[in-house]
């Protein structure tokens, strides 16, 4: 694992230092001749930078097959977030840098020089909406963390910068001082080709397949309890839908009202049943509707996604679960027993009625291989404990040091006990966590 991520690192590198090579060939003795000049070649290189950096943003949140499982889904959409705004610094840098340049070799000021590149470049003008529209997308992205806006005003909106991407392609290849070479060329196009076909195959095509493939439907909706619900999936072949406990899918209900948005879900249950499950707390707009999903509505399932899984050798788990995060532990129970596992499980909620899974549990619990502490920090008097911390948790699990610990619940509690952990001297590959938030 280890290796081939080193490996894709490594290539990744070596793109980028190919992209320098052929700039500084082509443009080292334009340096020193002058800020116009200067300034004209690094506004060369942060073009091609920003363009490198935003396909790779593209490989990123591509949910490609060959890369995700050494990298993982939830740290790729993180650096997805880092590269957006890097690419979006190199694509003001090369704008501003080019005014300058163009400014001072025609003596225009710099609204002038932009009417100029308007009227006169052709290409020129979907470049600068482009760049407008890379600038509207960060903006509105800051404010909708800062007002908390609903993820889906800035998911709508983030698909701008797909149009941004298409609309700056152009004045590339008319304009691009380094994209008039043979190999140049070749190389560009072959980067974009590269990553559009991967990006639209992932994204797009495998959903289709999978549904072709597999035909999704809901053949019940069962709830849980209060407020949360488990949506049983039925398909054709599902042996060959391959996936391990503890992974998620990006299910799309296909009803009325539901099919605009994809939302990712954990599947709940272990491989090798016949059917798939979902299960769902009802937290937002979306997933307080899910109780309402019609039987027989066609879901189309992209995945299954993630590195949170099973380790290979590793024989005893310490698995600590926060509400609706022992989905993904409780998919992943059986797989590690029956590679002669051993697992500990806390599982802490509000109240005793916000518990899920229960009977299910006792059930693996029987077979004595899984053995659960149960913690509520809201129930009535004694029964009420404080949050679940490290001195809790050593208390009753005096080995805790040898075993591989996995986290799932709310990031709070997550935040805090990783801290802990490292604290105590846990080293950090040997604690595992998802986030139910990218
Ligand atoms: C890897 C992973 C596994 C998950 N597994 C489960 C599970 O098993 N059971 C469960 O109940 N929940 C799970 N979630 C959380 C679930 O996806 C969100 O609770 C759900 O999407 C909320 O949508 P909403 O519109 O109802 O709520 P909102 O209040 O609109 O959203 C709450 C938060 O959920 C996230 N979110 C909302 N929509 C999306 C989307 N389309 N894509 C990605 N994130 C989104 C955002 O961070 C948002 O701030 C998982 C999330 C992730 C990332």
């Amino acid at each position: 694992m280890r290796y081939q991520k080193k490996m894709f690192s490594i290539i990744w590198l070596l793109n980028l230092f190919f992209i320098v090579l052929l700039w500084w060939n082509n443009n080292s003795d334009l340096l020193n001749q002058g800020l116009a000049s200067n300034l004209l070649v690094w506004a060369r290189l942060t073009g091609l930078l920003a363009v490198f950096f935003v396909l790779t943003q593209l490989l990123q949140i591509g949910r490609i097959k060959w890369l995700e499982p050494y990298f993982g889904h939830d740290r790729l959409a993180r650096q997805h977030h880092y590269f957006g705004v890097l690419s979006f610094v190199m694509i003001t840098l090369h704008f501003i840098f080019l005014l300058i340049s163009y400014g001072q070799l025609s003596h225009l000021g710099w609204w002038q020089q932009i009417m100029d590149f308007v009227n006169n470049w052709e290409e020129l003008s979907g470049a600068i909406v482009s760049w407008l529209l890379f600038l509207l997308t960060i903006i509105i992205s800051i404010s909708i963390v800062y007002f908390r806006w609903r993820y889906e005003s800035w998911y709508y909106l983030h698909l701008l910068t797909y149009l941004a991407i298409i609309l700056a392609f152009g004045h590339q290849l008319e304009w691009g001082g380094d994209l008039r070479q043979g190999v140049m060329v070749i190389y560009w196009w072959a980067l974009y080709i590269f990553v559009g076909l991967n990006y639209l195959y992932y994204r797009f095509v495998l959903i289709v397949i999978n549904y072709y493939c597999h035909q999704f439907r809901i053949t019940k909706v069962v709830a849980e309890n209060h407020n949360v619900y488990s949506i049983y999936l039925s398909g054709k072949q599902l042996v060959n839908f391959k996936y391990s406990g503890g992974q998620f899918v990006i299910a799309r209900f296909l009803a009325a009202k539901f099919w605009q948005q994809a939302h990712p879900f954990s599947i709940s249950q272990e491989p090798g049943t016949d059917n798939l499950r979902l299960t769902i707390k009802a937290s937002g707009d979306f997933s307080k509707q899910i109780k309402n999903l019609p039987v027989g509505t066609p879901v189309l399932i992209d995945g299954a996604h993630g590195t949170f899984v099973p380790q290979q050798k590793k024989k005893q788990y310490l698995m600590i679960a926060g509400g609706i995060g022992i989905t993904p532990i409780r998919a992943m129970l059986p797989e590690i027993i029956n590679n002669g596992g051993e697992i500990i499980l806390f599982y802490t909620n509000k109240k005793e009625e916000d518990l899920i899974f229960g009977e299910e549990l006792k059930q693996i619990e029987r077979g004595g291989h899984l053995h659960c502490f149960y913690h509520f920090t809201q129930e009535e008097g004694s029964l009420s404990q404080p949050r679940l911390d490290f001195v809790t948790i050593r208390k009753e699990v005096f080995d805790w040091a040898e075993r591989e610990i996995y986290l799932c619940g709310p990031k709070p509690m997550i935040i805090s006990l990783l801290a802990q952990f490292k604290e105590v001297g846990v080293p950090r590959s040997h604690i595992h966590y998802e986030l139910f938030s990218w």
